[in-house]
């Protein structure tokens, strides 16, 4: 879709990715540290300022305590904590269970692990895209090894609820199953909505890998500097992993997000920015026709063309450059392309939201403004 968006020169809103970076006093700390001599191998594990201000920020926001030295590993973005999470811990034979519709390299690492992929479906309703606790139950049992939950989730905006993630986490325990949790977006959450690590949940510490990174809470998605932690002997096995994808990576990088994740205001003003922007998108989408559920999270928000007579979100977002000058995103692309056995009593998921679209609002409000007046010439 974003090769559309370049070939028709329609508005990009596709790929979630900022078009203003974030604040320049990082930019100039990772300048200094390259002239500092901060260009060779950092430590495997990341430099241990880094790791202590993950263990800071962990304990600042949420009240857990972390040992930097065992229990903190930094990553090559939040994709290769995945990976080398997914790649550690579960190998053919196991199930692996996540949202549907989910994040595209979570399959595509339970994919390369061998592992088979199970899903929960997240239902759309007036209150956001919400998990059925009887389908969370079913879809876990003595052969899961990982649950990935994606809190704030991309791509449907919503942030779950400690009482969904209470069902997870006593489906974990259940089965003595990890709980893997993609937070990238942790601190992207607007109105009222609260981001709720598991970890936080009683009994889940021990057996959480809690996944973040530095890309979307401060605009700096190309650096790929991202972290997990989760109990030692768990982050051991994931760093043998890590060893072998890049060992390491982010040099100069690296001092400067330990410096950035000091300050809580600058990602404060960007959900109090992109909660402006999203009513923005949200209300222009709504007046182009669609009926959108109102993302509490994230860069993005998933409207419905049913109402405007577009049954195939894929079809819709093939003619809506020429239609309307704008890119989106059919949500079947995040999900499972065929049926798995928990979808025999029903349509599967990417039927269920067939005629929905993701759109990101994580652009300039000029930007937003032009996209918005081109999608109402779909009335
Ligand atoms: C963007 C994104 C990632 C990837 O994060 P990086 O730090 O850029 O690797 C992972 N999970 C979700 C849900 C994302 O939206």
């Amino acid at each position: 879709m974003t090769n559309l968006a370049l070939r028709t020169g329609a508005i990009n809103l596709g790929q979630g990715f900022p078009d203003v970076d974030g604040p320049h006093a990082i930019k100039e700390a990772a300048i200094r540290a390259i002239e500092n001599g901060h260009n060779q191998y950092p430590p495997g594990t990341g430099i241990p300022v880094l790791r202590e201000a993950v263990a800071d920020h962990q304990r600042r926001h949420y009240g857990l305590d972390l040992d930097p030295d065992t229990e903190v590993l930094v990553t090559t973005g939040a994709t290769e904590a995945l990976a080398a999470t997914i790649l550690a811990l579960a190998g053919p034979g196991d199930e692996v269970v996540t949202l549907e519709p989910f994040y595209d390299s979570h399959a595509a690492c339970i994919a390369l692990a061998g592992a088979t992929h199970v899903r929960v479906p997240l239902h759309p309703t007036p209150d956001g895209f919400r998990l059925d606790p009887v389908q969370v139950r079913a879809a876990v049992g003595p052969r899961t090894r990982l649950i990935l939950v994606n809190t704030p989730h991309n791509p449907t905006g919503t942030v779950l609820t400690r009482a969904e993630l209470e069902v997870v986490a006593d489906a974990a325990r259940s089965v003595d199953a990890v709980v893997v949790t993609d937070e990238v977006y942790e601190h992207l959450v607007y109105d009222d909505a609260v981001h709720v690590p598991v970890a936080t949940l009683p009994g889940m510490a021990e057996r959480t890998i809690t996944i973040s990174s530095a890309g979307k809470t401060f605009s700096f998605t190309g650096w790929k500097i991202g972290w997990l932690h989760g109990p030692a002997h768990l982050v051991e096995a994931v760093r043998t992993v890590k060893q072998f994808l890049t060992y390491t990576s982010g040099s100069p990088f690296q001092p400067a997000i330990a410096q950035a994740l000091a300050d809580d205001e600058a990602p404060r003003a960007l959900a109090a920015s992109l909660a402006a922007r999203r009513d923005l998108l949200c209300e222009g989408l709504v007046a182009a026709g669609f009926e959108v559920v109102v993302p509490r999270g994230t860069y993005f928000v998933v409207a419905d063309g049913a109402p405007l007579g577009f049954e195939d979100g894929t079809e819709l977002c093939r003619r809506l450059p020429a239609l309307a000058g704008v890119v989106g995103v059919p949500v079947s692309a995040f999900c499972a392309a065929s049926p798995g056995d928990e979808d025999l009593s029903g349509p599967t998921t990417a039927q269920a939201l067939a005629s929905r679209v993701r759109f990101t609002f994580v652009k300039r409000e000029d930007v937003l403004r032009e996209a918005v007046t081109r999608l109402a010439a779909l009335r």
